[in-house]
């Protein structure tokens, strides 16, 4: 049978299962971020070093395959059903994607040395899956249902998907935890095994991520060189604080007469959550101080990172937090509240600081001390940038594959 999709066979073959978020979706928008890039540059730089990597997606559903890299392959499964289903309706369709997948490896007689789930509803269906396949089954949650209801208002993530976690911690071969605050809340909050848990910290491609001159880019972005330019980066989600990092706005215009702030994401003009975003400065008077960009291409952002000033990141809840890293490689300081990777990230004075409390009065004192240190020229881009010098993706991937190995080491021995 010639099926077109060809076997595997390179050193490790890895099936990755992202499968309610395209690692090609839009960035920005609702439902997909940074696990996108965290599975694209990941999937990547296994493949760099000799590996080989299909991610499984079930939305989309057009059943093609694309060659993304060098032995990574996306792969969506077929399920015929139109219009999509929501992220939220998927966990119903839990039995119907384990078939899919299963029928697709056996269809075109593929075979996998371990499975890679990304998010809650990936990892039901790794979890059976990887029993089948009888291989180790790893997990990378990006978020927790526990930690967002507990931390912000606004966020109603279903009792189904807590236990589920739960139960897919206990199941888990080894669970990879992107920052230390995330793996504390899988200790204390859902009672992880600390053995099974190992922190690798995110990345930032380095070569799409670089200083360049803030002046040029304000120049492409039709931005007054004269400005102080605030930015914010991400989804419209309660967790990310934008109505904090507003209403630190309304009180940084009363002492900063040219401070202006561009918000870079979500669902476009129509959406209910920019509505919001409007109406809400309005009623604090800084409507014409915002400029809302909608979702820009990820290609495009180093020119916004290069032209800001600072990038505020006021989230009440992140699990990493990539916008940190990329406009730290920017050159460009942050301030951030203490939450996932900023907290590790983060050198007070070094390249940027880091706001104890989500709140919009310590949030203004934390980009007012930044912009302080920006006029004393203590935040040269080059030494901002050479704070991250640590954190690449191929650093990421060899720590994950030491997981893999010691994953498929140990499952030798039972
Ligand atoms: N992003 C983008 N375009 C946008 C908004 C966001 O490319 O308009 C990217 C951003 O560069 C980052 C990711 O989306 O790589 C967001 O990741 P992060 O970890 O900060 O937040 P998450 O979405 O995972 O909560």
């Amino acid at each position: 049978m010639d099926s077109g999709i060809r076997p595997l066979n390179k050193s490790l073959r890895i099936a990755m299962l992202s499968l309610h978020s395209s690692p090609l979706g839009p960035l920005g928008t609702r439902d997909t971020g940074g696990m996108s890039v965290y599975v694209r540059e990941v999937a990547r730089e296994m493949a760099c070093i000799g590996h080989s990597v299909d991610i499984y997606t079930y939305v989309p559903c057009s059943g093609d395959v694309t060659i993304l890299y060098p032995d990574v392959r996306l792969i969506e499964l077929d399920h015929g059903r139109k219009p999509e289903i929501s992220k939220e309706a998927l966990k119903d369709y839990l039995p119907e994607m384990i078939r899919a997948l299963d029928r697709f490896v056996l269809h075109h007689q593929l075979s996998y040395d371990l499975v890679h789930s990304h998010y809650w509803i990936s990892a039901c269906v790794g979890t059976s899956i990887s029993k089948k396949w009888e291989c180790p089954h790893l997990i990378t949650f990006h978020t927790l249902g526990l930690v967002k209801n507990r931390t912000t208002k606004g966020e109603a993530e279903p009792e189904v998907r807590i236990s589920h976690e739960r139960q897919l911690m206990a199941g888990a071969d080894a669970v990879v935890v992107p920052s230390n605050g995330e793996s504390r809340h899988l200790l204390d909050l859902y009672g992880a095994a600390s053995e099974k848990l190992h922190t690798i910290p995110c990345g930032v491609n380095k070569v799409q991520f670089r200083p360049a001159d803030q002046r040029q880019s304000r120049c492409a972005l039709n931005i007054d060189p004269a400005a102080t330019v605030l930015l914010f980066v991400g989804r419209f989600a309660p967790v990310k604080g934008v109505p904090t990092l507003l209403q630190a706005m309304a009180r940084l215009a009363r002492r900063h007469a040219s401070i202006h702030l561009v918000v870079v994401g979500g669902d476009g003009e129509q959406a209910a959550t920019t509505a919001q975003i409007r109406s809400q400065a309005d009623a604090l008077g800084i409507l014409g101080l915002l400029q809302i960009t909608g979702r820009i291409d990820h290609e495009q952002l180093p020119l916004y990172y290069t032209a800001a000033d600072l990038l505020v990141v006021p989230s009440t809840y992140e699990s990493f937090g990539l916008v940190t890293l990329e406009s730290l490689a920017c050159g460009t300081p942050v301030v951030a509240t203490r939450v996932g990777g900023a907290a590790a990230v983060i050198r007070e004075g070094v390249n940027g600081i880091l706001v104890d409390r989500p709140d919009s009065t310590a949030l203004a004192d934390g980009i007012e001390r930044v912009l302080d240190g920006i006029r004393r020229r203590q935040f040269s881009p080059q030494r901002v940038r050479n704070s991250i010098s640590a954190y690449g993706w191929d650093r990421v991937a060899s720590a994950i594959l030491s997981v893999y190995n010691g994953a498929l080491q140990r499952q030798k021995y039972y």
